[in-house]
């Protein structure tokens, strides 16, 4: 879905789009973004999950 001229940074198009975590509003002309989501918990989740992931993935690395 596309928000059109709906940046709050520069008034560009703004894309909708979700992935595992969440929904997110991304503008396609500067890159700015903002999670929609309306979890309070996801941004919790995220900081969490997101250092674990990255540790995991070092370990296999390193292996
Ligand atoms: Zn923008």
């Amino acid at each position: 879905m596309i928000h059109f001229k709906s940046c709050e940074r520069c008034k560009g198009d703004v894309a909708q789009t979700s992935d595992w975590y969440s929904e997110y509003l991304q503008c396609m002309q500067c890159g700015w973004a903002k999670d929609v989501s309306g979890d309070p918990l996801t941004g919790l989740i995220r900081s969490v999950i997101e250092p674990a992931r990255e540790a995991v993935l070092a370990n296999c690395k390193s292996s």
